[in-house]
């Protein structure tokens, strides 16, 4: 058997013969003439020459050959639907959905932007788009129309896909007026608005002459028969915009033959996934893990995927487990942020069900802290697998992968780098860490397959964002912090705007809220480096406790603090012990369940917090503040 150490290597020393490989798994309505064109560093072109279509080889292929079988699972615990598609009919409603975006304008090369629940129009909207060769740009929905209407301008997008509103924990979150007001504050307005009525927000604003109703379009091109669309393999299939943790976000650019091939290589050699089986990705489309691992990857490969609008908690916290029992889902991908919310609830709830068709979950997103992957590993009995990735990469860059051999899981770390992804850890003035060294994080290019080909619109801002870390070698930066240890397993020790130093010492953000997470008490913490005349920079910590019941007098939580700095302080050194740990029952995150660590630290500091648009709960804010004014 292959290891992982030999597959990698191959895939290094001869990327034109490894890819090349890879390929096979991807239908070319036209073969390419070559495997990678380097020529203009750092921009790789894969498979050049070659003709193929995402929408092709993720859905008619396999409705080709099995178009009964399952394609697509709709299930909302908010409005109470579940609906499957088989192949065969997700075919039907994608052809639909390409039609009636053709009949309103759109053709290749166009940008489509959605801006949608999930809900299974939206994958038929991104296929639809892949399908014609218009480029989708999803933006999360729900998003403010501030940040939607610089996304509009950027993409300049012909159309927008929406729907009246999304629903969450019961609540709906109508979409319509933010929509409108961010076309009114874009410069380059779409001429089409198509809207999805869900019939949740009944009174919803219709612009005559630029909204369009999709039900009644439906039935207009209900025989619709639209062929593919063949793509150079180049050409773009979607921009994205990264999670905007730390800025302004990023238009990722993406291509078409290079991430086909990358998705269904990873279903294969990483989430071991088979055609006929279930993938259940928690995600939302609106982020990278939506497009990699709910729409593309899973059905690239023939996998049934599973769109779930609803939050793990409701009807109660054993809905993704039944879930697994009833689709009998072989893989699940969710996010440490999902996994340490169950954590706060009964195990029962997990063992209730028959969960013996699956065999592996991962987790991604955010650092997996030991506890949490410990106890998650315990509990279900099975691999609980940590990967590290990025918008900008598509798919995982540091991973275990069991597909290609089964290696020892340890706990905090999302061990090896991923074939074809030239990893390092590298110091600051451009050469290779020992193990064991921290260091920056980043990949000699070329990029594999599937990774952001440019940055929309702006080759400039790609290379001076992601390529100037050093004069020499070019490497591509991934702005966090890592170290690798003699086995080869890698650990990511946070963001590299993320480093509190203390009287001259760095520490990572990540190492103290790990010590801190391995208190009995604590349920998640964040950790931030608040300005100190003294020593430069001090730790504070926020924390969230399991139960409530620990700091339920201003004693107990007096006390709790006092264990938790003694927490650190034996694990990490005094030199780490925050100044405060304040304890709130929320911390602010980003929508898709990332710490908003700059956001706390410019409270923290007194400073203004600026665009919190991306914010997923603005009461984290309000309570942040009472907790810093209550110490003060
Ligand atoms: P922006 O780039 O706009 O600031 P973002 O970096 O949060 O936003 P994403 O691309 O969604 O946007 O997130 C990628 C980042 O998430 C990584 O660079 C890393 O910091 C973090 N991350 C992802 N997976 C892991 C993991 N398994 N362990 C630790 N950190 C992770
Ligand atoms: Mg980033």
């Amino acid at each position: 058997m292959t290891t992982i150490r030999e597959f990698h290597k191959k895939s290094i020393d001869n990327p034109d013969a490894f890819w090349g490989e890879e390929a096979k798994l991807v239908d070319w309505h036209k073969p390419f003439s070559q495997v990678l064109d380097f020529s203009r560093p750092p921009f790789a072109k894969w498979f050049v020459g070659g003709e193929t279509n995402l929408c092709y080889n993720a859905v008619d292929r396999h409705a080709e050959k099995r178009p009964n079988d399952r394609a697509l699972v709709f299930i909302s615990t908010e409005t109470d639907q579940e609906v499957v598609y088989t192949f065969a009919e997700l075919k039907a409603e994608v052809m639909r959905m390409a039609a009636i975006m053709q009949n309103l304008g759109v053709s290749k090369g166009d940008r489509v932007l959605l801006y949608m629940p999930m809900v299974a129009e939206a994958a038929f909207a991104m296929l639809a788009c892949a399908r014609i060769g218009a480029i989708h740009s999803v933006v999360f929905g729900g998003f403010a129309s501030g940040s939607l209407a610089t996304r509009i301008d950027d993409a300049e997008p012909v159309l927008i896909v929406s729907s009246d509103a999304g629903m969450r924990g019961g609540k709906a979150v109508p979409y319509k007026g933010l929509l409108d007001e961010a076309i009114s504050l874009a410069e380059k307005k779409p001429a089409k608005v198509l809207m999805i009525d869900r019939g949740i927000d009944k009174g919803f604003n219709k612009v005559a002459g630029r909204d369009v109703d999709y039900a009644s379009e439906r039935a207009k091109v209900m025989d619709a028969d639209v062929p593919v669309t063949w793509l150079e393999s180049s050409d773009p299939s979607y921009i994205l915009y990264t999670s905007g943790t730390t800025g302004k976000p990023k238009g990722v650019q993406r291509d078409t033959g290079g991430y086909a091939v990358a998705l269904t290589s990873s279903i294969k050699h990483i989430f071991c996934g088979e055609a006929g089986e279930t993938f259940f990705a928690t995600s939302d489309i609106g982020w990278v893990v939506g497009h990699s691992y709910i729409v593309y990857g899973p059905l690239l490969a023939g996998m049934a995927t599973i769109m779930y609008e609803g939050t793990p908690l409701r009807p109660d916290p054993g809905i993704w487990w039944q879930i697994v029992e009833k689709y009998k889902v072989s893989v699940m991908f969710s996010a440490p942020t999902a996994a340490r919310v169950l954590k706060k609830h009964d195990t029962a709830y997990m063992h209730k069900y028959d969960l013996s068709s699956l065999r592996h979950l991962f987790l991604a997103g955010e650092p997996l802290d030991q506890p949490t992957h410990e106890w998650l590993m315990g509990e279900l009995g099975l691999p609980v697998i940590d990967n590290y990735w990025q918008t900008e990469t598509g798919w995982p860059m540091l991973s275990a992968m069991p597909g290609v051999e089964k290696t020892e899981i340890r706990f905090g770390t999302p061990s090896f780098p991923v074939y074809g992804y030239n990893l390092k850890i590298f110091r600051e003035d451009g050469t290779i860490c020992d193990p064991d060294e921290k260091g920056i994080v980043g990949i000699l290019p070329p990029l594999p397959p599937g990774c952001l080909s440019t940055v929309w619109g702006d080759d400039d801002r790609f290379v001076s964002t992601y390529f100037t870390l050093f004069n020499e070698p070019q490497v591509y930066s991934s702005f966090d912090w890592g170290i690798a240890d003699k086995d080869g397993y890698h650990y990511i020790l946070g963001r590299t705007d993320d480093v509190i130093n203390v009287a001259g010492h760095r520490l990572g953000t990540r190492e103290i809220e790990e010590a801190i997470q391995g208190h009995a008490a604590i349920a998640e913490v964040a950790v931030v480096g608040v300005a100190d005349k003294l020593k430069g920079q001090m730790p504070m910590a926020f924390a969230v406790v399991k139960n409530a019941d620990s700091i339920a007098t201003p004693e107990l939580a007096a006390a709790l603090e006092k264990e938790v700095m003694k927490k650190v302080d034996s694990s990490l050194g005094a030199i780490a012990r925050p100044s405060h740990v304040h304890f709130i029952s929320v911390l602010p995150k980003t929508r898709s369940g990332k710490l908003l660590r700059r956001t706390i630290q410019a409270l923290a500091e007194g400073r203004d917090p600026g665009d919190l648009t991306t914010i997923e709960d603005p009461k984290a804010l309000e309570q942040l503040q009472k907790a810093l004014s209550a110490a003060q």
